[in-house]
């Protein structure tokens, strides 16, 4: 295995995000294959025991142990990395190991977490239920409000937690006021950015310290692993993250790395036009709809926000209906083309109903602190021609009598 011509951090960080997102992290076995090898191994051999006695000391690069290193993995690692601008990135099994690693990686009894209240579902659970349990306090907030991030913080307060977008209320949040509060007193910010992607949003040019993905979205893209990343300092990944990752086995599979390597090709492509197809639907649903919450629709509360933040607004829409869940699960099931998925980031426009799906395990108060009613569906759009996504939501739309 060796790099590729131009694999060195300092020529691959001057490349441009879409050729990062093609050549980034690439080595090449003697082979000299053009795509990635795929590196399905456990173990590794050894010429000789002074070689594993070596490399297990440190004094030697090389594999020891797929939950330690791994090929595949560290391409993607590598690239991720590049295209976040991040100095080092630890791929995980999943989204949801992304965010236990890092949270759990830094944190231990007595210290106190601020997040923000609209999340994913099992981000919230995380600091309502699993955090608690190792004595880790953590008190939730209206993210959009920067007063209550500074009114929140105490004097063990150790993480900023939150997503921006949120998932699904669509909650933007002021990176840069909320790193900048947290640099001063000392605390990390952890960022979850599945929804932008570095592709659209780059919260460590805001200041923020570790930021945390669900790879399973966007970046795979087309629906098909599990898969996630967290991105950090050096300093953070080496020495704080890869102890409790090395010794808690949250590894990503080889083969799902491979795909993710796959996905991140076209990342920048993808990116962008389902962006430019959301608006074109979020335009559509807005004459249509009572409430519909899109980042880059003036409408939105914090457009601009959202405008100085990302540089578009991404696959995924939230809206509202008058009704309640009857009349939500009946425009679902009215749907003809959208299928009807909890999954988002996908080249195919998915449709849920958050309430009773991706939030059913929050419960109805948590739901209600959030803004998630049952009146709100969100909607990932796809790759397909907008205007077919813009006929099928009229039409069932239309079905239920709207
Ligand atoms: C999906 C998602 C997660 C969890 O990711 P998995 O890959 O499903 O474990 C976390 N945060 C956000 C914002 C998500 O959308």
């Amino acid at each position: 295995m060796k790099r590729t011509t131009g694999q060195d951090r300092s020529i691959t960080r001057h490349w441009r995000p879409a050729t990062q997102a093609v050549r980034g992290g690439t080595w090449r076995s003697e082979m000299g294959e053009t795509s990635e090898a795929l590196f399905l191994t456990s173990g590794y051999t050894y010429d000789n025991a002074a070689t594993v006695a070596a490399r297990f000391a440190g004094e030697e690069d090389g594999m020891t142990y797929s939950r330690l290193q791994n090929p595949t993995v560290q391409m993607l690692e590598e690239r991720i990395a590049l295209l976040e601008g991040a100095e080092a990135c630890r791929a995980q099994a999943s989204g949801m190991a992304a965010m236990t690693t890092a949270l759990l990686c830094q944190l231990s009894a007595g210290d106190h977490v601020v997040a923000a209240k609209a999340a994913f579902g099992s981000c919230r659970w995380l600091v309502d239920h699993l955090l608690p349990r190792f004595g880790i306090t953590g008190t939730t907030i209206d993210a959009n409000d920067n007063a209550a991030w500074e009114a929140a913080i105490r004097p063990n307060t150790k993480v900023f937690f939150f997503e921006s977008p949120a998932n699904p209320t669509m909650d933007v949040v002021d990176l840069e006021f909320i790193c900048s509060l947290a640099r001063q007193h000392g605390i990390v910010t952890v960022v979850d950015n599945a929804f932008a992607t570095s592709a659209l949003q780059k919260p460590m040019a805001f200041g923020a310290d570790v930021v945390a993905y669900s790879a399973t979205k966007m970046m795979d893209g087309q629906g098909r692993v599990l898969a996630g990343a967290v991105c950090g300092s050096d300093d953070f990944i080496n020495n704080t993250l890869l102890p409790f990752q090395r010794n808690t086995g949250p590894n990503i599979a080889p083969f799902n790395a491979w795909v993710v390597l796959k996905g991140l090709e076209t990342l920048d492509l993808r990116i962008f036009r389902q962006s430019e197809n959301a608006l074109q639907v979020a335009t559509f649903l807005e004459g249509r709809v009572p409430r519909v919450r899109y980042p880059f629709l003036a409408s939105h509360p914090q457009h601009a926000l959202a405008i100085k933040q990302m540089k578009a607004g991404g696959s995924i829409l939230s809206l509202e209906l008058d009704g309640g869940r009857a009349e939500a699960h009946g425009l679902l099931d009215a749907l003809q083309l959208i299928d009807i998925s909890n999954n988002i980031g996908d080249s195919r426009s998915l449709m849920c109903h958050p309430a009773s799906s991706t939030h059913h395990g929050v419960g109805p108060e948590t739901r209600a602190d959030m803004g998630v009613g049952e009146n709100m569906l969100r909607l990932n759009v796809g790759l397909e021609d907008p205007q077919d996504v813009i006929d099928d939501l009229d039409q069932a739309l239309c079905a239920i009598g709207l």
